[in-house]
């Protein structure tokens, strides 16, 4: 399977793309977003640096996103397929991801960029609810994929919790991050002829088959 690199404004999908990859054909999910919430729930000093720079929605710095994601880059599993949810997130960590990947010997794969309608971000990011257990993920503004119970995830019935930056003014701030840091990664992978575009201002299964057919015409055979 080819890899993936998903490039989006926050809000745009790709957490939610990821998964459905993951579970339909087995690829591996890394979310460095995953990664650094993870450091910062282990309390530590790093853990307390991280806290603040992700609470006011600026980007962590480069070496420590490094540090975090060599660290699960090197597990067994990445050699199966990977779906890269956050990172590159400027042309820096895209040169560094590759320096990364030869020393490991897996391939860049494709980059994929989910386009959306700046307005649709504000919903999706305030109505975004987590399951604390699966991490499965809600929008209690969007009927098709809104929790039957208030606050109750309903694959496992555990509680669910809102990420402390999904708020209008962390918004604004990670938004902001995106198009000054971010979206200079589309041009370099366009640059390199391996940028493609699918609509993610729909339903997931939309997405979904968009990214399918990407991957086909590519020759890619997905089980
Ligand atoms: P979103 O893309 O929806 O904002 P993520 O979970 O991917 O959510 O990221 C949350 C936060 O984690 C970002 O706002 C940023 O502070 C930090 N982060 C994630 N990935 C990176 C990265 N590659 N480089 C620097 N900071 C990152």
């Amino acid at each position: 399977m080819k890899n993936i690199i998903l490039i989006a404004a926050p809000g745009a999908g790709k957490g939610t793309l990821a998964k459905s990859l993951k579970e339909k054909y087995d690829y591996v999910h890394i979310s460095t977003g995953d990664l650094l919430r993870d450091a910062v729930s282990k309390g530590d000093e790093l853990g307390l640096k991280i806290k603040d720079i992700l609470a006011q929605g600026l980007l962590v710095e480069d070496e420590i996103v490094y540090q975090v994601l060599k660290n699960r880059l090197q597990e067994a599993d990445c050699k199966n397929g990977i779906i890269m949810d956050g990172f590159p997130r400027n042309v820096n960590q895209a040169v560094k991801y590759e320096e990364i990947l030869s020393d490991i010997n897996i391939d860049l794969g494709v980059a994929i960029l989910l386009d959306i309608e700046e307005s649709k971000l504000i919903e999706r990011i305030t109505g975004r609810r987590l399951c604390s257990q699966c991490g499965e993920i809600y929008n209690i503004y969007n009927p098709a994929i809104a929790p039957k119970v208030e606050n109750i995830c309903n694959k496992c019935g555990s509680a669910l919790y809102q990420r402390s930056d999904d708020n209008e003014e962390a918004l604004k701030s990670r938004y902001a991050t995106y198009v000054e840091k971010t979206q200079p990664l589309i041009d370099y992978y366009k640059n390199k002829n391996n940028l493609y575009i699918v609509d993610s201002g729909k339903e997931l299964h939309y997405t979904l088959e968009q990214v399918e057919k990407i991957l086909n015409d590519l020759g890619d055979e997905l089980d």
